[in-house]
C-alpha cells in the first residue's frame, strides 16, 4: 500500500539498511524530512528491538513493502559521505548470498571496530599540525599574552614535519583550545600525513633478476593486458614466488594502481613486511590481528582512500576497499586460515578472486602446495598453472627419509636414528627444527594402576597436561584444573603423562643436548606480544641450535641455516576424522620440509611414523605433491567429495543432545519437501567431538555435484529453517564450503 502524497510533501523516502545485528534479511526505514537523505554506504542509526542500532545503507527507494505506519524512521545519520565505495557494496551483497549469512553480519566483518561502534571515519594518529606560512613568519612577541599559544608554536617550529595528537599532549595537556586560536588566526594548519614514516628508500642492491620460470608470470600477465587472470603460482618454498609478486607489485604502482597481498594467520608479517617496504619503498597500510581498532581504522582508512599502494593483511584485509585495485595476491593459499570458522564463514581467498574478477585484474594464488580445490580449478581451465621448479639461488631440494619407529626403542618422540642426526648437525653448528603440532607436554594423563585418564567435564576431549604449570587443559573450552597427584578413581597411584606435546619434546632435548640452545615455539610460548619475532631474530642471527614447535614453524619462514627438519608424529594426519586429514598433512610435511636446507648446504627430512607403508607416504615421497594430489583428487571424485562436489554443513548445538538433532531432522524433512534435484542432505549425525564447551554439538550435511543448485536450494530452504519452532531452542549455523568438519 503506497502513501497518498499531500502537497508540499517529500516522496516518501525510504533506506533499505543493513542492521549490524545477527539478523537475515535488510530493513526498511522511512527518512524523515529533519534528516539529509543519505546516500548507499553511509551508517545510520536506527530503531531496532527495544533499542538502537548502526547500520548501513544499502540503497535507497522511493517504497517499501512495509505498510507505512508500521515503518520506522531512521534516527541519525552518521556520515556525510559513503564509507564504502560501491564496489564494495556489491561485494557485500556477493559475499552475503553466496555464503547464506545475514547481511548486516557481512556488513560487520567489513568495517573496523570502530566504524562498527559508530566512531567516525577519520584517522587519528593521522592529524597532524604545522605552521602555515603565517606562523612560521608572525613575530615572536605576536603571542606574548597568549603563552599556551606560543608554547604550541615554538614547539611545532622545531618540528617542520608537524605534531600528532599525542606528541601535543606532551607539550600541553590543554593544547586543543590554543590549537583552535592558532587555527583562527591562520598561524597553523592541518597537514597530511598518514601516520606511516616516511618510506625507506628502495634499496637497489636488494633487485635481482628474474629467472625464466619467474618471467614466464609476468609475461602471461602482459599477455593479458593485466585484465583478470587467475593464475595458480605453484613453486616449492624458496623457488622465488614472493620475487613475482614483488615485480608484479612494482609494475602496478608504476601504474598507479594498489596492490592487495593477503598472508597467513601466523607469524610472517614482520619478515613479509620488511622485506616489502625494502624493496617497494612506498607506504603500505598493514592489516593484521594484532592491531589495536584505532590502528586498525587507520590503516584501512589509508588504504580505502588511496594514500597507500599496497595493502598487506591477513583474512579480513580481503575486504578492505581499494579506489585502484591493480592486483591481488593470496600467498600460502591453500592455508586454513583463510577460511573463517566461526560466524560469517567466508574464504577470503575465494572472495580475492571474486573481487579480482569484478574489478577486472589478475590475481595470483601463490602455494608450494596448492590446495586440492585451486587444483581442480586448474584441471576446468579456470585457472592457469604456471610453476617454479626450481630452488632461487641455487639452493638445493632437502632429502626426505622415513623413520619406522615401531618396536624400537623411542622415548619421549625421539627415536635414536634422529636423536644421532640431530647431534651430527649441532656438531656442525647448522640448525635443526623439530615439528609437532601438539602444544603441552603430554595429550594424556592416565592412572596406569586402574586406566583412569583426565577427561574435560564439558567437552569430549582429555585434558592436556602442561607441566611448566602443573596443570591440566582443555584445548576446546580453555578449562584449567591443577594436576591431581593421587587417581581420582582409584587413589592407588599418580597418574602419569602419556604421549608427548612440544613441551615434552624439548625438555628431553635438553637432557640429551645439555650444551644446546633450544627454544620452544608454540602459542604457549609466544603468547605474549614480540616473543615470536624475538625468536625468529634469534634464529636468523644463529643465537638458536634447536627450535621445537607447532605449525607456526611451518609457515613461510626463510631460515638459512636450517638443515635438518623433523617430523615428530605424522601418525595423526593419516588416520583423521576430517576426509581433508590426509592433503593437510601432505601440505605439512612439503611446507615443513620446506623450511630445511634454503641456505648453502643441502637439507634433510626425517619423518617418523608407525605406519611407514602408508600409501599417502608412499606416493608423497616417491613422487611428490602433485602426484599425491592426483591421487586425491581422483579419491575425493569417486566418493562424491569437495572439490568434485559442493558442500554446505548446517550445525546445531544445545545444552542437551535432543534439541539439536530434532531442529537437524526437521530441517532434513523440510528439505526432503522442497524436493531439489541433484542435491542430498546427508544426517543428522552427532558431531566428530559431541560435547563442547558443555554444548551438544549436531551436523546436517548438504551435498550437490552442481554449485547453481546448491545454492538454489539453499536460497529456498534456509527460510523455511529459519522459521521452524526448533531452531528457537539451538543454536545453529550454516557453513558454505567448509574446511573443518568438526
Ligand atoms: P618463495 O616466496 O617461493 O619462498 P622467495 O621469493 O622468498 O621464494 O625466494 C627465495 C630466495 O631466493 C630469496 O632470498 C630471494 O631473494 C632469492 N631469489 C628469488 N628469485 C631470485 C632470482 N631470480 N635470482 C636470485 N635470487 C633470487
Ligand atoms: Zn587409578
Ligand atoms: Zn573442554
Amino acid at each position: 500500500m503506497k502513501r497518498s502524497r499531500g502537497h508540499g510533501e517529500r516522496s516518501p523516502v525510504i533506506a533499505k539498511v543493513a542492521v549490524l545485528a545477527p539478523v537475515r534479511g535488510e530493513f526498511d526505514y522511512h527518512i524523515p524530512q529533519r534528516l539529509p537523505t543519505p546516500a548507499p554506504g553511509m551508517r545510520v542509526r536506527v530503531p531496532f528491538g527495544k533499542g538502537t542500532r548502526i547500520g548501513l545503507v544499502l540503497s535507497i527507494a522511493s517504497d517499501s513493502d512495509v505498510e507505512p505506519d508500521r515503518l520506522k524512521e531512521i534516527v541519525d545519520v552518521l556520515d556525510d559521505e559513503p564509507l564504502l565505495p560501491l564496489d564494495s557494496l556489491e561485494l557485500i551483497h556477493f559475499a552475503a548470498g553466496y555464503y547464506h549469512h545475514p547481511i548486516g553480519e557481512v556488513v560487520g566483518a567489513v568495517l573496523p571496530a570502530l566504524l562498527r561502534r559508530g566512531r567516525p571515519a577519520r584517522a587519528h594518529g593521522a592529524t597532524r599540525w604545522c605552521l602555515s606560512e603565517d606562523g612560521i613568519a608572525a613575530a615572536a612577541d605576536a603571542l606574548a599574552r597568549a603563552p599556551q599559544q606560543a608554547a604550541l608554536v615554538s614547539a611545532l617550529r622545531s618540528r617542520p614535519q608537524g605534531l600528532s595528537r599525542d606528541q601535543l599532549t606532551v607539550v600541553s595537556h590543554h593544547w586543543r583550545r590554543a590549537m583552535r586560536a592558532l587555527e583562527r588566526r591562520g598561524f597553523v594548519v592541518e597537514c597530511a600525513d598518514r601516520g606511516s614514516a616516511p618510506p625507506p628508500r628502495p634499496d637497489g642492491e636488494l633487485h635481482v633478476t628474474l629467472d625464466e620460470e619467474q618471467r614466464n608470470i609476468i609475461e602471461a600477465i602482459d599477455r593479458r593486458e593485466r585484465r583478470f587472470e587467475p593464475i595458480l603460482l605453484d613453486g616449492v618454498t624458496g623457488s622465488g614466488k614472493t620475487e613475482v609478486y614483488l615485480a608484479l607489485i612494482e609494475d602496478v604502482i608504476s601504474r598507479g594502481h594498489q596492490a592487495l597481498v593477503l598472508i597467513p594467520e601466523i607469524g610472517l608479517t614482520p619478515q613479509m613486511v620488511a622485506r616489502f617496504e625494502q624493496r617497494l619503498g612506498v607506504p603500505m597500510s598493514v592489516l593484521h590481528s594484532g592491531l589495536t581498532d584505532r590502528e586498525r581504522l587507520d590503516a584501512w582508512l589509508a588504504a580505502r582512500d588511496g594514500a597507500v599502494s599496497v595493502v598487506i593483511g591477513t583474512r579480513s584485509a580481503v575486504f578492505v576497499p581499494l579506489p585502484r585495485p591493480g592486483l591481488f595476491v593470496v600467498d600460502e593459499e591453500h592455508d586454513l586460515s583463510y577460511k573463517q570458522q566461526e560466524g560469517f564463514r567466508y574464504s577470503a581467498r575465494d572472495l580475492a578472486v571474486i573481487r579480482a574478477r569484478r574489478a577486472d585484474v589478475p590475481v595470483i594464488l601463490g602455494s608450494a602446495t596448492p590446495s586440492l580445490e585451486s587444483l581442480h580449478n586448474v584441471s576446468l581451465g579456470r585457472y592457469q598453472h604456471l610453476r617454479l621448479t626450481r630452488r632461487a639461488g641455487g639452493a638445493q631440494a632437502p632429502s626426505v627419509s622415513i623413520v619406522d619407529v615401531r618396536a624400537k626403542s623411542f622415548v619421549d618422540g625421539l627415536s635414536g636414528s634422529l636423536l644421532g642426526e640431530i647431534d651430527a648437525a649441532l656438531s656442525r653448528e647448522e640448525q635443526i627444527v623439530v615439528f609437532l603440532n601438539r602444544r603441552g607436554f603430554a595429550p594424556v594423563l592416565i592412572c596406569h594402576a586402574c586406566g583412569w585418564v583426565a577427561d574435560c567435564a564439558r567437552c569430549d576431549a582429555h585434558m592436556v597436561y602442561h607441566q611448566s604449570r602443573q596443570r591440566l587443559c582443555c584445548h576446546h573450552c580453555g578449562a584449567e584444573v591443577p594436576r591431581a597427584s593421587r587417581c581420582p578413581e582409584c587413589a592407588a597411584s599418580s597418574p602419569a603423562p602419556l604421549g608427548v606435546g612440544t613441551q615434552r619434546v624439548a625438555e628431553a632435548l635438553e637432557r640429551h643436548f645439555p650444551r644446546a640452545r633450544i627454544v620452544r615455539v608454540d602459542r604457549d610460548s609466544t603468547r605474549r606480544k614480540g616473543v615470536l619475532e624475538q625468536v625468529l631474530e634469534d634464529v636468523q642471527a644463529g643465537r638458536v641450535d634447536i627450535l621445537v614447535g607447532t605449525q607456526m614453524l611451518a609457515k613461510g619462514h626463510h631460515f638459512p641455516r636450517v638443515t635438518l627438519v623433523s617430523i615428530i608424529d605424522a601418525d595423526g594426519g593419516l588416520f583423521g576424522a576430517d576426509f581433508r586429514a590426509s592433503e593437510r598433512l601432505a601440505q605439512l610435511i612439503v611446507q615443513v620440509a620446506g623450511r630445511a636446507g634454503r641456505g648453502e648446504r643441502a637439507g634433510r627430512v626425517m619423518i617418523q611414523t608407525h605406519h611407514p607403508d602408508h600409501p599417502l607416504l608412499r606416493t608423497l615421497l616417491a613422487d611428490g605433491y602433485h602426484e599425491f594430489a592426483r591421487a586425491a583428487l581422483a579419491e575425493r571424485e569417486a566418493a562424491g567429495l569437495p572439490p568434485s562436489a559442493s558442500l554446505a554443513l548446517v550445525r546445531a548445538q544445545g545444552a542437551a543432545p535432543g534439541p539439536g538433532m530434532e531442529f537437524l531432522t526437521q530441517a532434513r524433512e523440510a528439505a526432503t519437501a522442497l524436493d531439489e534435484p541433484r542435491v542430498s542432505v546427508l544426517g543428522p549425525v552427532a558431531a566428530p567431538m559431541e560435547r563442547r564447551a558443555g554444548r551438544y554439538r549436531a551436523q546436517l550435511l548438504v551435498e550437490s555435484s552442481h554449485r547453481p543448485r546448491l545454492h538454489r536450494f539453499l536460497g529456498r530452504w534456509l527460510p523455511v529453517v529459519e522459521s521452524l519452532k526448533s531452531a528457537r531452542k539451538v543454536r545453529w549455523s550454516i557453513d558454505v564450503d567448509p574446511q573443518d568438519m568438526l
